[in-house]
């Protein structure tokens, strides 16, 4: 079965706006965008646009990318001191000579809906409750519960381990009790583990699972997206070979890429 990200996202959008109409409240979105990365811009402007489609105020700081690092944490000062701006997003990657680190311990955690400061995925690696919830590993698990797959004491196979969705991912699986195997770049015999996985989540930005892999129909969820030689958007998963053989799967575009973004702004609602 084919987990529909584009529709459950898109169903979630509508309700916050519903909410967000319902309570007449407005939360204002500032976002950081230094450079002229083209992918960068389209990001941001996606974002802008779905926010205020919602009812969110969205503005965008725009700066060239040589501006000092001063600049922009003097910027995240402001932004952290006016009552008014209720989320912070920082656009990454950053320019090389802006330390990415500096600038993330910056933000003020109650307006992190990225979750990227070290007390909210401290509070997450703690099991306290951070203020948010990383936005794609909270959409995996909210795709998950909308088609009411279960996670308790399912084995649960992460693949990558990146700070943005592989480590949550573990992490947020693990809350929900599920039994979790981590897996990277020197992981020995992933095959074996991934045929063990009632639930296979994989974040890397290449062709990892592949159809000999695959056992039991299990739930597969493919976080990875990338250009393949031709042009053309892709996953880590072989996805026609894989399909038939998976219980669940979610297709590349239209599976976690929409519901990332949803959860983003479920995120910037909360704030
Ligand atoms: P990342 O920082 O690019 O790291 C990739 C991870 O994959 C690393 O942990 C790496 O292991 C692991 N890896 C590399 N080769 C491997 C192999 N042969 N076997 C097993 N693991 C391997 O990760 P990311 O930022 O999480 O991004 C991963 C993918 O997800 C990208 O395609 C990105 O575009 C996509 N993404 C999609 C969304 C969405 O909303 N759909 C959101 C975020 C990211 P090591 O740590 O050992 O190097």
């Amino acid at each position: 079965m084919i987990l529909d990200g584009k529709a459950v996202s898109a169903k979630i959008i509508e309700d916050l706006k519903t909410e967000l109409a319902r309570k007449g409240t407005t939360p204002h979105l500032a976002v950081i965008l230094v450079g002229d990365d083209p992918a960068s811009r389209v990001y941001v402007r996606n974002k802008k646009k779905k926010a205020e489609y919602i009812g969110i105020k969205a503005d965008i700081f725009e700066y060239p990318a040589d501006v000092e690092e001063t600049v922009i944490l003097k910027k995240i000062d402001e932004l952290n001191e006016n009552p008014e701006v209720t989320a912070i997003l920082v656009q990454m990657p950053l320019p090389e000579h802006i330390s990415k680190e500096k600038v993330i311990c910056r933000i003020s955690p109650e307006k992190d809906v990225d979750c990227f400061t070290p007390e909210n995925a401290g509070r997450l690696a703690i099991g306290m409750e951070p203020y948010f919830y990383p936005a794609t590993p909270q959409g995996v698990l909210m795709l998950l519960d909308a088609y009411g797959i279960p996670i308790e004491g399912k084995h649960a196979v992460v693949i990558g381990r990146s700070n943005i969705v592989g480590k949550p991912m573990a992490q947020m699986l693990l809350r929900r009790n599920a039994t979790v195997t981590m897996c990277h770049s020197k992981t020995q015999n992933l095959e074996e583990i991934i045929k063990t996985a009632d639930i296979v989540v994989s974040a890397v930005g290449k062709k990892i699972v592949r159809c000999k892999m695959v056992k039991n129909k299990p739930v597969i969820i493919d976080v990875g997206i990338y250009r393949d030689s031709n042009g053309n958007l892709t996953g880590d998963v072989e996805y026609a070979e894989v399909e038939p053989l998976a219980g669940y799967i979610t297709p590349v575009p239209g599976g976690v890429g929409p519901m990332t973004i949803a959860s983003l702004m479920f995120n910037i609602v909360k704030s």
